[in-house]
């Protein structure tokens, strides 16, 4: 028998577009050229415009097209007349005692996603979110207990980190370069926000080639992390199509365990993924897999755990990210002991693996991983139903 693949229970339905100008944000190089061929730019021109404008929008972050004073003036008002360079708006921006700070940003039909920043010494990090909600239901995840309202268009991805390096104020002066401006305070990308990154693949594929691009926000690929909760088909795709780091949601040392936790483990077990992951192309120590492992209390914290785990991930290039639990109202678990987190991780340090403990950051406004939850979609499924859900598998 052949069980169909499970899908999104809201695939992206081609949304009706608003009349009016067209958003160039998100757009591929592609899409950037066919726009303005459209409006009348002759073919010949094309790649130049198009270079000129990407780098107006992505490099020196402009937002009007009569700041790109390369171009011609009629040329800028016909852009003007079609076009517009549009990010989410962002309706509110909290900081934590520790400088984290998180951002409620409203998208196109009133939907509204959370993005956070975080500083740290060496570098500043965003956690971004490819949808509203999420179709996967992880029981210790905040945002699972949220539906599936949408995917974000890639826009609506690239623009969360624009709309940050606004508030950062680090848009170089228009004809200097990105590093010109001394140390990036946002150095780093990570796709652990709201949603699967996995099940809106190609908005995020194009997102984040935006993001690469050397002519523009510049980001090399070694510091960009997608994080999935193992959506195996996808897993070697992201590797040649983004070819960004990988994260796993790996959270569990046995089936039994891990479909409570990852329900998405009913249709790819841990001995799929972890065969799916062996044959991650580029593995080397330098791109380790990390292994996200959240710490939950008598869930999945013994001693035998951490054994188990050295042993299943055997052979992969890997560090693993011990996540302590970070609780919200209503989770129905607790966060494990420090003692039991620092003994868990010195098991996987003595085998040879590098463990970091990750810091909870931004506690105060609710803005660590696993947190995040629009305000104006509040649960619409109980724990309730998804112990149901889960108890059934
Ligand atoms: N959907 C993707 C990425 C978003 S979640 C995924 O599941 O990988 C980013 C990370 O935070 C994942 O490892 C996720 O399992 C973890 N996480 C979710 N809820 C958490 C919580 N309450 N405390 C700690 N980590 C959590
Ligand atoms: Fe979705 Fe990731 Fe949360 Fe699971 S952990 S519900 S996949 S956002």
């Amino acid at each position: 028998m052949t069980v169909a693949p499970i899908t999104q229970d809201v695939l992206t339905i081609p949304r009706k577009l608003p009349d009016g100008p067209r958003n160039l944000v998100g757009l591929t190089r592609e899409g950037l050229r066919d726009a303005l061929v459209s409006v009348g730019t002759p073919e010949k021109q094309a790649k130049m415009r198009v270079n000129q404008i990407w780098q107006w929008i992505y490099q020196w972050g402009a937002r009007d097209f009569s700041q790109m004073t390369n171009l011609a003036k009629p040329y800028r008002a016909l852009l003007a007349e079609h076009f517009v360079i549009a990010l989410p708006e962002v309706v509110s921006r909290q900081i934590s005692d520790d400088g984290t700070r998180k951002y409620l940003v409203r998208i196109a039909g009133g939907h509204e996603v959370e993005v956070v920043y975080i500083p740290e010494t060496d570098r500043g990090t965003l956690c971004v979110s490819s949808q509203v909600g999420c179709t996967l239901t992880c029981s210790f995840c905040h945002t699972g207990t949220q539906k599936l309202v949408r995917n974000l268009t890639a826009g609506e991805i690239v623009g969360q980190i624009m709309l940050a390096r606004d508030d950062l104020d680090e848009w170089p002066e228009p004809g200097k370069g990105t590093g010109d401006n001394g140390p990036r305070r946002l150095s780093n990308i990570v796709l652990m926000g709201m949603g699967e990154p996995l099940y809106n693949f190609d908005n995020v594929r194009d997102a984040m080639k935006i993001a690469m691009d050397g002519d523009g926000i510049s980001l090399s690929r070694r510091r960009i992390t997608l994080s999935t909760s193992g959506v195996v088909p996808e897993i070697a795709r992201c590797a040649e199509e983004i070819g960004c780091l990988m994260a796993v949601s790996f959270h569990a040392t046995t089936d039994e365990v891990r479909n409570k936790l990852v329900p998405i483990n009913k249709r790819w077990n841990i001995e799929t993924l972890l065969a799916e992951l062996r044959d991650y192309p580029r593995l080397s120590n330098s791109e380790r897999i990390t292994f996200e492992y959240v710490m939950l209390k008598d869930v999945n914290d013994s001693d035998e755990d951490a054994r188990r785990l050295i042993k299943l991930i055997q052979g992969i290039p890997a560090k693993i990210n011990l996540i302590p639990f970070n609780e919200w109202p209503g989770a129905p678990y607790q966060r494990s002991d420090w003692s039991r987190i620092k003994k868990f991780a010195d098991i996987i340090y003595k085998a040879g693996y590098a463990s970091p403990i990750r810091t909870p950051r931004g506690e105060d406004i609710m803005a660590a991983c696993g947190q995040l939850k629009s305000a104006t979609e509040r649960a619409r499924k109980s724990r309730a139903a998804i112990a149901a859900e889960t108890a059934q598998g």
